[in-house]
């Protein structure tokens, strides 16, 4: 194989509207470290939730090396936390076109993948919500690395060496947040920015994505970025 394409999950695949995530977040903190934190204190959009368990416990007072000795246990109880709540009141909603994307890029032999700032077994249990957990191959979860770009190239190294992707092949990174855009781009891979969150084209161009599209509802033209072909998308950035 030799195109890859890795997800964001939030506002790129799936819009959910209560706050399952954000209570599995406070509640874990609350046992494993003691304190109440709260996720608004930091302004998250894009994220992993591990920079976002360093920022928030930082502003409680935490040391860093507090903060790291119970980082894993922390974010594994997030994850039983969600599971075990999570997706049972949760209105997660798969945004315009993602299901028919999906179809597509299989059916041209691209592989597809994540990169969330969640925690995997969170984002899994989102996917699995809506009926599309089995698409994604590789991934790069928030409970492996705070680094977002590192996200990306742990994603990469999994497809080379568990899915036969060819390492010279082209990556794409798809998200709707400038940190998806920061992150690809640190990583050396394409990005397309996507307007289902809280950034417009605009924003996320400005970011540096090298394209941009207003949802994942045009199969076409999220095709004609991906495979390379030309249908009238032309690069935003040369
Ligand atoms: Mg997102």
């Amino acid at each position: 194989m030799n195109t890859l394409v890795l997800f964001d999950v939030d506002k790129t695949l799936i819009r959910i509207d209560t706050s399952e995530h954000r209570d599995a977040f406070h509640a874990a903190i609350l046992k494993v470290y003691g304190v109440h934190a709260n996720m608004a204190d930091v302004p998250h959009d894009g994220m992993t939730d591990r920079q976002i368990l360093i920022e928030v416990l930082r502003r409680k007072g935490l040391a860093d090396a507090e903060i790291r000795r119970s980082m894993s246990e922390c974010t594994r109880l997030m994850g039983e936390i969600f599971e075990a709540n999570g997706t049972k009141n949760a209105r997660i909603a798969l945004l315009h076109g993602v299901r028919e994307l999906l179809s597509a890029l299989e059916r041209h032999g691209v592989l597809v993948g994540l990169v969330t700032g969640n925690v995997d077994s969170i984002a899994a249990a989102k996917l699995r919500a809506v009926g599309i957990r089995e698409h994604f191959k590789p991934g790069g979860f928030g409970n492996f690395d705070e680094v977002r770009a590192n996200l990306v190239r742990m994603a990469v190294s999994s497809a080379v060496n568990d899915f036969g992707f060819d390492r010279s092949g082209r990556v794409f990174v798809i998200g709707d947040t400038p940190r998806d855009i920061a992150a690809g781009r640190g990583a050396g891979a394409a990005t397309i920015g996507v307007a289902t969150g809280n950034y417009s084209e605009a924003e996320l161009k400005a970011a540096g994505a090298d394209f941009t599209l207003r949802d994942l509802s045009d199969t076409a033209a999220a095709l004609s970025i991906i495979l390379g072909q030309s249908h009238g998308v032309a690069p935003q950035k040369p």
